[in-house]
């Protein structure tokens, strides 16, 4: 993808504050964080979101912000880590090249990941649960 600004920041057409770096990823600083040390994981290849890499691809991904949400607990950037994922734009998804957010929390630290609570009958659960089910078993 020629015109996509990850695949030029993962392959190093661009330069970025790299915190680590392998054959198929690299993993930068947000450039807008939500808190210092807010981290992105991008593989070098392009993919759309999730709907369209390989298993393996995103476990090796999800380990990868594991292991960077450690170190940000252990350098004491954080005390708790949201890891986010977004597909699509109706979820917020404005960079169409698969990353995953690493975001360090402190405590009160008025970052604001959950909006209200939906409120849906105990009826309306069991459909939705019943539907899901089917799919996924
Ligand atoms: P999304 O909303 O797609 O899940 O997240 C895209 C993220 O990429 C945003 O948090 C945004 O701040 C970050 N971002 C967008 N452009 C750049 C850039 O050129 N460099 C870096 N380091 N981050 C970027
Ligand atoms: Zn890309």
């Amino acid at each position: 993808m020629s015109d996509c600004i990850f695949c030029k920041i993962a392959n190093g057409e661009i330069p970025s504050n790299t915190l680590y770096e392998d054959n198929d990823f690299r993993i930068i600083l947000d450039i807008s964080p939500a808190n210092p040390g807010h981290t992105l994981i991008l593989p070098k290849k392009h993919f759309e979101n999730v709907f369209d890499v390989s298993d393996s691809l995103v476990k090796d991904a999800f380990l990868l912000a594991k292991k960077t949400a450690c170190a940000l607990m252990d350098l004491g950037f954080a005390e708790g880590v949201n890891i986010l994922q977004n597909n699509g734009e109706a979820a917020g998804q404005t960079v169409g090249h698969f990353h995953i957010h690493v975001i360090p929390r402190k405590k009160d630290d008025g970052v604001t990941i959950k909006s209200e609570v939906f409120e849906v009958s105990e009826e309306e659960m069991g459909r939705i649960a019943k539907t899901i089910f089917k799919a996924l078993n």
